[in-house]
C-alpha cells in the first residue's frame, strides 16, 4: 500500500488512543489511507491486537528510550498525543510531551499536524490543587484565560505552540468533556468503573446505591464519546479550516446521572438505589477498597480477560464526578469551524457497555 499519511498515536491503549487505533487504518478514514504507529508502556494487550497497528513499548517519561525508539520513524506525518502520566504533576507531564517532539520532529521530514488532548479541567482547575482560583463559569468557551493556577495543560500547550511555530507545523488543541470509552487500560474510564461497581453489586446481591450529591443526580452534565474524539482529531488533522485551533469536544447533549444510573441498572440486572434525600455523598473509593480478591473471583469464574481492580476501575475519578456540577462546555466554535459530529450519550454510555462485555473485560 502506498499510504497518504502516518500518524503516531501516544497513548495507544488509552480511552481515545484506542478509539483512534480502530478508526485511523480504516478505509475510509479521511486523509487516508493511514499507516499507525501506536505507543504505550505496557506490553501490548489481547484487545488491542484486532488492529493493523505498529505497535511500539516505549516509556515517554524516559528521553533516552524515546530517542532511540521513535527517531527511526521518519515517515510520521501526524502526532496524536492522548496521553498522561497518570498524575496531575506538570513536570514530568511535560518531559513526556517534550520527549516525543525532540523525538519525531527532527527526524521526520513530512511531519505536518500534531494534535494534543487536553481537557475542560482548563476551565476549573485540576483535581488534586491548593491554590484556590475561581472557576470559569459554564458553559466553558475556548476563548476564556488561562485560571492563575499551576496546571499541565498550560506546559503541555506552551511546549506544543513553541515547537510548531518554531518548524512550521500546524497544530489542534482538544479539551473533551467527561470521556466514555471501552480501553481497560485507561486510568480515568467513567464507564469502566460503573460497569464494574454494578457488576460486584450483583456479584454481591447488593443493590446499585447512587454514591454522590444530590446536585449531580440532578444537573444537567455533559459526555464525550471516544470515538468522536478520536472523529474530531482526524477532523482537524485533515480540515485546513480546523488548523492552529483549540476546541471543545463533547456529545452535542446533555443527560443527567439519574437517567444514566437506572440504565446503568438495567445493563447488569441489579435493582437500583438513586439519590435519597438528605443522604450525603459516600466515596466509593472507600466502599470498593477490599473488592479486589472480590474481582479476581469474579474475573476467574466468568473466564473473562485478566485485570486488576486498581487498573479498571478508578473510584476515585467516580467519587470527583458524582460531586460535580455545572461543568457544560460549548460546542458553539466547533460548528462555525464545520465540525457537527455528534453522539446521543445513552447510546453512547451502552454501546461502551456492549464493547466491554463483547471483548470479555466485563461479565
Ligand atoms: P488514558 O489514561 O486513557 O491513557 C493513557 C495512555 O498513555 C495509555 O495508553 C498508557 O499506557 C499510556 N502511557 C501512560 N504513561 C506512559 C508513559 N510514561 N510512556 C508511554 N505511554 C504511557 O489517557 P486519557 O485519554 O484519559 O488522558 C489523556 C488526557 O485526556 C489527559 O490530559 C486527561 O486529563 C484528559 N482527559 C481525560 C478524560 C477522561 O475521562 N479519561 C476526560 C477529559 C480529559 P501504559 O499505561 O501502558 O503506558
Amino acid at each position: 500500500t502506498s499510504y497518504q499519511s502516518v500518524a503516531l498515536i501516544v497513548g495507544v491503549t488509552g480511552i481515545v488512543g484506542s478509539s483512534l487505533a480502530e478508526i485511523l487504518p480504516l478505509p475510509d478514514t479521511p486523509g487516508g489511507p493511514w499507516k499507525v504507529y501506536g505507543l504505550a508502556r505496557r506490553p501490548r494487550p489481547t484487545w488491542n491486537k484486532n488492529h493493523p497497528i505498529h505497535y511500539i513499548q516505549c516509556d515517554v517519561s524516559n528521553t533516552d528510550e524515546t530517542i532511540a525508539k521513535l527517531s527511526p520513524l521518519i515517515d510520521i506525518t501526524h502526532i496524536f498525543y492522548v496521553s498522561w502520566m497518570g498524575s496531575e504533576e506538570c513536570k514530568v507531564n511535560a518531559v513526556m510531551f517534550q520527549n516525543i517532539l525532540d523525538a519525531v520532529i527532527p527526524n521526520a521530514p513530512n511531519l505536518k499536524h500534531i494534535c494534543l488532548q487536553t481537557g475542560i479541567k482548563h476551565y476549573f482547575g485540576l483535581f488534586e490543587t491548593d491554590t484556590k482560583s475561581e472557576p470559569h463559569d459554564s458553559p466553558f468557551t475556548e476563548d476564556l484565560p488561562r485560571l492563575n493556577q499551576p496546571n499541565f495543560y498550560h506546559n503541555l500547550e506552551d511546549i506544543l505552540y513553541e515547537e510548531t511555530s518554531k518548524r512550521g507545523l500546524t497544530w489542534s488543541v482538544h479539551r473533551p468533556a467527561l470521556i466514555f470509552g471501552f480501553s481497560p487500560c485507561s486510568m480515568m474510564n467513567i464507564v469502566s468503573t460503573l460497569s464494574v461497581y454494578a457488576t460486584i453489586c450483583k456479584h454481591e446481591k447488593t443493590p446499585l446505591v447512587y454514591p454522590g450529591t444530590k446536585a449531580s443526580w440532578n444537573c444537567y452534565a455533559d459526555a464525550v464519546d471516544a470515538d468522536l474524539i478520536a472523529e474530531h482529531q482526524i477532523w482537524t488533522a485533515v480540515e485546513p479550516n480546523a488548523k492552529n485551533q483549540v476546541f471543545n469536544c463533547n456529545n452535542g447533549d446533555v443527560f443527567k446521572w439519574k437517567h444514566i444510573w437506572k440504565t446503568l441498572a438495567e445493563q447488569f440486572g441489579v435493582e437500583m438505589v438513586g439519590y435519597e434525600e438528605g443522604k450525603e455523598q459516600v466515596s466509593l473509593q472507600e466502599m470498593m477498597k477490599d473488592k479486589g480478591p472480590v474481582w479476581d473471583e469474579i474475573v476467574k469464574e466468568n473466564k473473562l480477560v485478566p485485570t486488576k481492580l486498581e487498573n479498571i476501575a478508578a473510584f476515585w475519578f467516580a467519587d470527583i464526578a458524582f460531586m460535580s456540577e455545572n461543568l457544560l462546555s460549548s460546542m458553539n466554535k466547533n460548528k462555525e469551524h464545520g465540525f457537527v459530529g455528534f453522539r446521543n450519550s445513552q447510546k453512547s454510555f451502552v454501546s461502551c457497555i456492549d464493547k466491554m462485555k463483547a471483548y470479555k473485560i466485563i461479565p
